[in-house]
């Protein structure tokens, strides 16, 4: 197996570890979360907001869903 190498920090790691990520039809690999994390959050804070605006909303919505969903089968077990 081939070596990958970090598309952040430029760290070579073994193939099938690592984050691997396909984004604007590029195949981008992250040697761990951290990496992958400060390339996501630079993305995120440099993209035009209105651009993105609506999917973090979705994203809100969803995740509150959720919990909304796990806070109620908690309370039926009670
Ligand atoms: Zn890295």
């Amino acid at each position: 197996m081939g070596k990958l190498v970090c598309a952040v920090c430029g760290r070579p790691f073994p193939q099938g570890q690592g984050i691997a990520l396909e984004l604007a039809g590029k195949n981008l690999q992250f040697h761990n979360k951290d990496c992958a994390y400060r390339f996501l959050r630079q993305l995120v804070t440099e993209v035009d907001s209105d651009c993105i605006s609506g999917q973090v909303k979705r994203l809100i919505d969803l995740y509150e869903e959720r919990l909304n969903e796990a806070a109620k089968s908690k309370q039926k077990k009670i």
